[in-house]
């Protein structure tokens, strides 16, 4: 079963997705394969150059990706350009770890995506698992984590689709307001009913 785990920003995602590794479940993360298929040396990290120039390069030769965030945040055509070579290359790889894992015999494998529905990735899992917090813990919580203003942390989460819509889209919600043990008992009885475990 490929299951999809997604949330909100600081919703409780990688710490959920910690849980599923220590039950040995291989967790295929889209945030660490959109870092990587940008690297040095990779096919997309050239078509980017071709179509942004070298300056959106630093002076060691990575991308620079706040100038590139900065450019494309201002400018929709831009935005979409990077989007139609970024996120082609991120879906092939996912493809390619969840094979690589089902050879290696797993039955399970969960793909972490954040922007799951934003992006249109549904069709990539057959199960989703939405980690939920209400609003003014999500805001506390990346305000805490990532040392934020109330501003900065009200822009990241607005920029994202409403975390209870997507409830309405999952077929499992794990609630995280309670402590830790609890989020990995709701885990836990989600993996049991789906035979996972
Ligand atoms: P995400 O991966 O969705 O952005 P994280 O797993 O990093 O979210 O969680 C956001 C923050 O909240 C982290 O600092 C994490 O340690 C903390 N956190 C997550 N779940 C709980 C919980 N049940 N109780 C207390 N703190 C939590």
């Amino acid at each position: 079963m490929i299951i999809g785990l997604t949330g909100g920003i600081a919703s409780g995602k990688s710490t959920v997705s910690n849980m599923m590794k220590n039950e040995g479940i291989p967790v295929v993360d889209a945030d660490i394969i959109a870092r990587e298929v940008v690297e040095q040396g990779e096919a997309t990290y050239q078509k980017i150059v071709d179509a942004f120039g070298k300056e959106i390069i630093t002076n060691d030769g990575c991308l620079d990706r706040k100038k590139l965030g900065a450019l494309v945040f201002q400018d929709e055509k831009k935005r979409m350009l990077l989007n139609s070579i970024v996120h082609p290359a991120i879906r092939i790889r996912m493809h390619e770890k969840v094979e690589s894992f089902k050879n290696e015999g797993f039955a399970t494998i969960v793909l972490d995506i954040p922007l799951l529905f934003e992006s249109k990735l549904t069709n990539m899992v057959e199960k989703i698992i939405v980690v939920f917090v209400d609003y003014e813990l999500q805001l506390e919580r990346l305000k805490q984590r990532d040392q934020f203003t109330d501003q900065e942390a009200l822009v990241r989460i607005n920029a994202q689709m409403p975390l209870k819509d997507k409830i309405a889209l999952a077929d499992e919600v794990i609630h995280n307001h309670g402590s830790i043990d609890e989020t990995k008992q709701q885990l836990l009885s989600i993996l049991k009913k789906w035979n996972c475990l």
